[in-house]
């Protein structure tokens, strides 16, 4: 059977529903630790407003929903993820 109805996701910033496939996964990767797009594991979605991936508390938000301790160096590393997700929205990462 076809699903045909898109996978709904909330924006853990702006609390938004959202289409799964426009919005930024980011995973608590059990052998990988946090991955963007990929990985299996505790997942948080995020959309791409400027306003919420830079949102201030965007660090304590995602650790309470990935259930983790992000490090204060996660917060570049996010960053540079969704700006070149914004600037290649095809490089399929
Ligand atoms: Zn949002």
């Amino acid at each position: 059977m076809i699903q045909k109805t898109p996978v709904m996701r909330i924006c853990i910033a702006c609390r938004k529903t959202y289409d799964r496939t426009t919005l930024i996964k980011i995973t608590k990767d059990h052998k990988h630790g946090i991955s963007f797009q990929k990985g299996m594991g505790r997942s948080a979605y995020i959309c791409k407003s400027k306003k919420c991936y830079s949102d201030s508390k965007i660090r304590k938000k995602l650790q309470k929903a990935l259930k983790t301790i992000l490090k204060p160096e996660f917060i570049d590393i996010f960053e540079k993820e969704i700006t070149s997700f914004n600037d290649n929205p095809n490089k399929g990462i």
